[in-house]
């Protein structure tokens, strides 16, 4: 699935590598209680939460900015042919590589690799295979690697620990190697584009990535929200937020800072159609997907509806 917005003079596009109904709602969240999911199901299911399985929709989403000659992709997905321990994410074999040529983003359009962390599932496509090696995929590319999430993991790698079944090796060292890394830190400018600002909780250097354009913002959030259940109760951590205390106070904050403000909010997981406008209702927080028909701003609608299909067909050509 292939979907643009426009932000300003911006084109945002998210690209689901997949999605399906694959998480178990409290393996995921611990702290979970059903009767939240209940309660809002009129949002929830069929799209977040297939209620007859019992199971949470979860995407794996990258996403392209294109600005002002600049082609960047945040966050990089599960890739093909990577070694991994969750089996729906071991040795993938998509044509993701066709769909981002679609979108624009193939590799000599690239300019720049954004990651918000270092997650096996936010790094694959930084690499793919070479014979008996692993190659930027992106050559012509600077890869963006937030400091304090790489010394963070490579600690883990020194002690002889493999990070998610071996991606630090197969999909951050190489790039690394190659000569491409530029490292980035809460208070840079990215790429000419994008401000970086500390997200850490759900791993220890996440940074949120603020897209600001004609005056509209969208921000690429990472994992802060894991799930729309984030945003209905930011208190329940997920399984996978590597520092509990401050994932959840920078969730809280995350959200309070994007609520009501008009800001696209773009996670790495949100099923179809993977970006939300967030808001506050009684205590807490709602959202509305974006794309759904009930809440589209005129900025946020898909940059050129005709392109959007173009895209879409010149990917089932190249399949
Ligand atoms: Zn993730």
């Amino acid at each position: 699935m292939i979907t643009s917005w426009r932000i300003g003079a911006a084109t945002v596009t998210a690209l689901s590598e997949y999605y399906g109904p694959v998480h178990v709602p409290d393996r995921l969240f611990p702290d979970l209680d059903r009767a939240v999911l209940r309660e809002h199901r009129d949002l929830l299911e069929g799209r977040f939460w297939y209620e007859a399985i019992d199971r949470l929709v979860i995407s794996v989403t990258l996403w392209i900015v294109t600005l002002a000659g600049r082609t960047i992709l945040i966050d990089t997905g599960i890739g093909n042919g990577k070694t991994r321990r969750t089996p729906r994410a071991n040795m993938m074999n998509t044509v993701v590589p066709d769909w981002l040529a679609a979108a624009g983003a193939a590799p000599d359009q690239v300019t720049d690799v954004v990651m918000t962390h270092l997650h096996a599932d936010h790094v694959g496509w930084n690499t793919v295979r070479d014979g008996d090696h692993w190659v930027p995929t992106f050559p012509g590319a600077t890869y963006h690697v937030p400091r304090a999430d790489f010394e963070h993991w490579a600690e883990i790698d020194r002690r002889g620990e493999a990070v998610d079944g071996g991606s630090f090796r197969d999909s951050v060292l190489p790039v690394l190697e190659a000569g491409l890394v530029r490292w980035t830190q809460a208070g840079d400018r990215v790429a000419d584009t994008l401000d970086a600002v500390s997200a850490r909780g759900h791993t220890p250097g996440q940074l949120a990535m603020w897209l600001r354009s004609e005056g509209r913002a969208a921000v690429f959030c990472g994992d802060i929200l894991h799930h729309p259940v984030h945003v209905l109760r930011p208190e329940w951590n997920s399984v996978v937020d590597v520092e509990p205390d401050h994932a959840a106070a920078t969730r809280q904050a995350f959200l309070a800072e994007v609520a009501d403000r008009d800001v696209l909010v773009a996670p790495c997981h949100f099923a179809p159609p993977h970006a939300a406008f967030v808001r506050r209702e009684a205590d807490g927080y709602v959202f509305d997907p974006i794309g759904n028909g009930t809440a589209l701003p005129a900025h946020a609608r898909p940059a050129q509806g005709a392109s959007a299909r173009k895209d879409l067909s010149a990917s089932e050509k190249a399949i």
